[in-house]
């Protein structure tokens, strides 16, 4: 199977790299980004519509296998029941990034990053996570013979932790907020021969995986892209991955277009929508995060930059960027499983939550295509209230039913 990829380059200096285990950009420091020889690509395929999952030909670092359906979930795209009509168009869509063997977006970065792993020689990885990352770090490792070290903050929702103890990996919960447990685990594999597959934008290889995302949308939607992407973000691969996706395409297919990219964050932990508000060019840190939706609750201390990333690319896609309250997370939480049957994490949920809440100041229009990306299954942690005392118990007596369902 043929491989575009070309080289590591940075994204501040431009400085070209090889395709190596490194981590930022030897001259500055940079984030670096993966490269490939589009020119080639185009001569041999029309569109990524036409080439997309049917052959799978490569755009990614990696070579796939024919056997294995991974990065290529072919994750269902839905259309909204009633949550439509609160933003204002008929076309809103679910894209549901839960419907993976671990439950979240986290598995197609993670893929990508473990075959580099065992392509570069390591035994061991490492990686820093909120949870998602941390599951579908132990799975892939797992199924690929590796080892597996999984630093998460503390205060990891217990179904998370437990999903990736099941798989087997090296589990620690590190005191504070998540940066903590980033830069140690970042120490580590400076140090020590593991290969640390942090699915910010640490690892280059990583973010690749994200762009099947936007292959799959155009796939999805026959050969169009949406208007509107909506993603929750920490620092935000899942949103330059989709973006730089769409990017690709209009290289290989002038008449297509790139979708204006929606990021999330909560009021909590909000700074990329703060530089974004403020104008400002560079994202300042977060150092004290106090959100429910730990999955995007990442303040960015010490890498401050891959938030200026998101930002940037969120502003090249003229696009922008949404803040909302834990309450607002918790009622779209809600609204998404008792109307249109999605039982999603909580962060996930942020992004219904911004666009509901933008739409009644900034209506779109009723024939914009909106697609909002549910990272997180709901199942990863507890539903966020006790409903103990909501849900009756009752001895095994019919005439008890009766007399409830009267109620
Ligand atoms: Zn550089």
């Amino acid at each position: 199977m043929k491989n575009y990829t070309r080289s590591l380059r940075c994204i501040n200096c431009g400085k070209i790299s090889s395709l190596k285990p490194i981590y930022s950009c030897e001259m500055c420091g940079g984030v670096l980004e993966v490269t490939y020889d589009y020119k080639k690509f185009k001569k041999d395929h029309e569109t990524i519509y036409n080439i997309s999952l049917a052959n799978k030909s490569s755009l990614l670092p990696i070579d796939i296998n024919e056997e294995e359906p991974f990065p290529y979930f072919n994750t269902p795209l839905i259309k909204a029941k009633g949550i439509g009509l609160d933003v204002g168009t008929n076309n809103l869509y679910f894209k549901l990034e839960f419907n993976t063997l671990t439950g979240s977006f986290k598995d197609r970065p993670v893929y990508v990053g473990i075959k580099k792993a065992k392509e570069f020689g390591y035994q061991k990885v490492i990686v820093a996570s909120s949870g998602n990352g941390a599951s579908a770090v132990a799975a892939y490792a797992t199924r690929e013979g590796l080892e597996s070290i999984v630093l998460v903050p503390a205060t990891t929702p217990a179904a998370k932790v437990s999903q990736a103890y099941a798989y087997g990996a090296k589990v620690i919960k590190v005191e504070g907020p998540y940066s903590n447990a980033f830069n140690l685990a970042w120490q580590i594999s400076q140090e020590e021969d593991v290969y640390n597959i942090t699915t910010t934008f640490l690892n280059p290889y990583t973010i690749e995986g994200d762009k099947v995302v936007a292959y799959e949308l155009i796939q999805n939607l026959k050969g169009n892209s949406p208007d509107y992407v909506v993603v929750p973000i920490g620092a935000g691969p899942l949103l330059v991955g989709i973006y730089n996706g769409f990017y690709e395409n209009t290289l290989i297919n002038e008449k297509q277009k790139i979708p204006h990219m929606i990021g999330v964050q909560s009021m909590g932990c909000n700074p990329i929508v703060k530089a974004f508000n403020e104008g400002k060019q560079h994202v300042t840190p977060e150092k004290s995060p106090d959100t429910i939706a730990g999955g995007i609750g990442d303040g960015l201390v010490g890498y401050s930059q891959d938030g200026t990333y998101t930002l940037n690319t969120i502003k090249d896609s003229e696009g922008i960027a949404l803040e909302v309250s834990d309450k607002e997370i918790m009622h779209a939480k809600n609204l998404l499983a008792s109307r249109e049957g999605l039982y999603v994490e909580t962060s996930s949920a942020a992004s219904v939550a911004a666009l509901i809440k933008h739409a009644k100041t900034h209506p779109f229009s009723s024939t914009s295509n909106i697609v909002i990306i549910l990272t997180g299954h709901g199942l990863k942690e507890s539903f966020g209230k006790n409903i103990e005392e909501e849900v009756p118990v009752i001895s095994n007596n019919v005439e008890a039913l009766k007399l409830l369902l009267k109620k």
